[in-house]
């Protein structure tokens, strides 16, 4: 729909194509020239903020990037004063799972156009500018939308991925697999994703704690091969030091998750010295309540309350609680692992090893979360993994862009996707700042918060 449609329709009817999640309008023309003057610009590019910063945006793109009173820009240009703000790059979550989750439900009957296009956009709500979903795309439904998702986060999707028969994503999101058994048929459902061009492939290489059968190492190379020549890259799910040496040795492209079985050794640095485009998604909010053990601060922020419902802020609440329902021992078990993923982060970050943000929100463990857990993943970068706050924002926007292969996004200099957050505070202070969200702009255009806002809240979110 274009602008012009959109002046020529009476406010109830734009109201309603609103609530049903398809449109919204923009007050600005596309070739007008905006000018944003006065904020601190943390730019993506590993170097230090600019203070007093001028950026000017035309047709939704980058067009200059300076200081105020030195950088010159057309007369007539809209300018927009962000004066004690600061911008950072719009965020990118590598390790998502759509559709299932709606609310407190988790179905895959909720896998429908519309909720897999709201969810979109409670990650823009965020400054959440692309997601990839990984693995437990549900048949043709994400290569469809996929094109027509241009207004909240960018859709990448890895379609449908890869395990043992009934052995991969847990609950409502085990049947959208491909489960394999052997090496010809393994290589015939690359072959049937990749004529949907996905974004990658996913793959699960996990016992989940010796319940379900690991693939194969002789699937996953096939896998791995097909897709490769495809010029499609393989992401695997692992848990255990062993498993990621063999994936890399097979060639796999990057792991979701962290090595939560050990301490990564020498053995594996070197290994990826030799696969220096490797990475690794760490995806700590997914372990949360592993991590956490005491109730978080950040469930106090007021923005939470903007978008979820008092039934899921209870929900989310109560995850920080002891659950009688699990042992000492298992408590033990999760609690040392999420330690391990913690550590082993900051070992991959010191040695040099490509980082990328996940979360799995919507997945498992990442609950109905969107958006929030992308925040959250950074603090705990920082707070508990111990990274710096600009290492953090470096890993969750030109990191997590590189990984997808988005040149667009990542970074705010010229040539870029206009795709920022203006914050009310500096994360380079406290990470934590990330979430003082003022305004989210993608592709140029103003997210219109508070009409999301007023959508989630008439649905009763
Ligand atoms: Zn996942």
């Amino acid at each position: 729909m274009t602008r012009s449609h959109l002046t020529r329709l009476s406010w109830r009817l734009f109201a309603a194509l609103l609530m049903a999640g398809t449109a919204w309008a923009s007050a600005v023309p596309p070739d007008t020239v905006m000018v944003f003057e006065g904020a601190r610009l943390i730019t993506g590019t590993n170097t230090p903020p600019i203070e007093n910063a001028v950026f000017v945006v035309t047709n939704g793109m980058i067009t200059g990037v300076g200081k105020q009173g030195v950088l010159t820009f057309p007369a007539g240009a809209v300018r927009v004063n962000l004066t004690g703000k600061t911008v950072m790059p719009a965020l990118v979550d590598d390790h998502v799972h759509m559709g299932y989750r709606k609310g407190s439900s988790f179905s895959a009957d909720n896998y429908t156009r519309g909720n897999l296009l709201d969810i979109l956009d409670r990650f823009a709500f965020f400054g959440v500018a692309a997601i990839l979903e990984t693995g437990t795309g549900r048949g043709d439904l994400p290569f469809t939308i996929r094109p027509e998702a241009l207004q909240g986060a960018r859709y990448l999707t890895t379609g449908s991925g890869f395990a043992m028969p009934d052995a991969g994503p847990g609950g409502p999101m085990r049947d959208s697999i491909y489960g394999v058994t052997t090496e010809t048929q393994a290589r015939q459902y690359v072959r049937e994703l990749a004529a949907h061009q996905p974004d990658m492939v996913k793959i699960w290489v996990d016992d989940r704690n010796g319940r379900v059968e690991k693939l194969k190492p002789a699937l996953y190379r096939a896998i791995i091969d097909e897709a490769h020549r495809h010029h499609l890259k393989v992401m695997a799910h692992i848990v255990n030091l062993a498993d990621v040496k063999d994936l890399l040795r097979a060639g796999v492209d990057g792991f979701a998750h962290m090595v939560r079985d050990q301490e990564v050794d020498d053995e594996l640095l070197q290994l990826l010295k030799a696969h220096p485009n490797v990475f690794f998604l760490e995806t700590l909010w997914g372990e949360r309540r592993s991590i956490y053990t005491s109730p978080p601060a950040w469930l106090e922020d007021p923005m939470l309350r903007d978008v979820y419902t008092a039934a899921d802020l209870k929900e989310l609440a109560d995850q920080f609680q002891p659950d009688p329902a699990v042992t000492p021992q298992a408590l033990a078990r999760t609690r040392a692992m999420a330690q391990m993923s913690l550590h082993n982060t900051a070992l991959l970050e010191a040695a040099g090893v490509q980082l990328g943000l996940g979360t799995d929100t919507g997945g498992m463990n990442g609950g109905q979360f969107f958006g929030l857990g992308t925040h959250v993943e950074m603090e705990l970068l920082v707070k508990r993994a111990g990274l710096t706050p600009m290492q953090a924002l470096l890993i969750g926007t030109r990191n997590s862009a590189a990984i997808l292969g988005l040149d667009q996004l990542g970074t705010l200099v010229p040539g870029k996707s206009a795709d920022f957050i203006v914050l009310d505070a500096n994360p380079l202070d406290d990470i934590a700042n990330t979430r003082r969200i003022s305004r989210v702009y993608l592709r140029g255009e103003e997210i219109p918060r508070n009409t999301l806002k007023a959508r989630w809240a008439a649905q009763g979110n």
